[in-house]
């Protein structure tokens, strides 16, 4: 089974102020932490970088697989859209975002081999551990059985058919997601949820950064 991971880093970073995807880490840039990890995984033949269409030319990557760098989109999932549109039919396709430098090889195993097992597409994702409650305008409106979520992250596999077509179909019907599984679950496709872990956290405000230097230098946050 052919599998492909399409690698996000063409965000503009507005909420962080600059393209976290480029800012350094004990060196490296944080999108070479994730692509360092994918390097040791056999199962994957196949790497689409998606980048800032200005920064394409310029970025370097260390790897022993192949990466083919693409430009982005306007939006995460125009970009995942463009990475479909890059691979080369692969029977399964992994997104991961290069904001969460920490995945593991595990979380990406576990993923694909969720959907070799049979199902749609794997998510990773950990127990909700807070509270949750909605709120409006301040005010608390309800509480959620914490129970019932989860934290959901990335990696995330799929059945590369299937991932296309819904794409195709959300274009049409112009619906925006805020991950892949979404749009899958939207057209009735069935999703499971592989382990994912508080250390797989999004770098995406300047503490995330601060967190992230602590665990990479071992050093205590405060
Ligand atoms: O903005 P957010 O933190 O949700 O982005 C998640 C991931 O998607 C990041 O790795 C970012 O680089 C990527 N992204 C992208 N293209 C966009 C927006 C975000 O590749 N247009």
């Amino acid at each position: 089974m052919k599998v492909s991971v399409i690698l996000l880093a063409a965000g503009e970073g507005k909420r962080f102020g600059q393209k976290k995807q480029f800012v350094k880490l004990k060196g490296e840039p944080l999108f070479q932490y994730s692509l360092n990890t994918i390097n040791k995984i056999d199962l994957i033949q196949e790497i689409i970088l998606v980048l800032p269409e200005e920064d394409i030319e310029r970025i370097k990557v260390f790897s022993f697989k192949n990466v083919v760098k693409i430009p982005g989109g306007k939006e995460r999932q125009d970009s995942v859209y463009n990475g479909l549109k890059a691979v080369s039919n692969p029977d399964i396709v992994v997104v991961h975002d290069s904001a969460r430098p920490f995945a593991t090889e595990k979380m990406f195993i576990d993923s694909i081999m969720n959907v070799k097992k049979g199902w749609d597409g794997s998510i990773t994702a950990f127990q909700v551990k807070d509270t949750i409650k909605m709120v409006k305008n301040n005010q608390v409106v309800k509480t959620l059985n914490r129970d019932e979520l989860i934290n959901v992250q990335t990696p995330q596999s799929f059945k590369f058919e299937k991932l296309i077509e819904v794409h195709e179909k959300a274009r049409k019907e112009n619906i925006y997601g805020t991950d892949d599984a979404y749009l899958m679950e939207r057209f009735g496709y069935k999703i499971t949820v592989n382990r994912g872990s508080i250390l797989n956290f999004k770098i995406t405000a300047k503490e995330d950064l601060v967190l992230a230097e602590c665990l990479v230098r071992g050093k205590k946050p405060f």
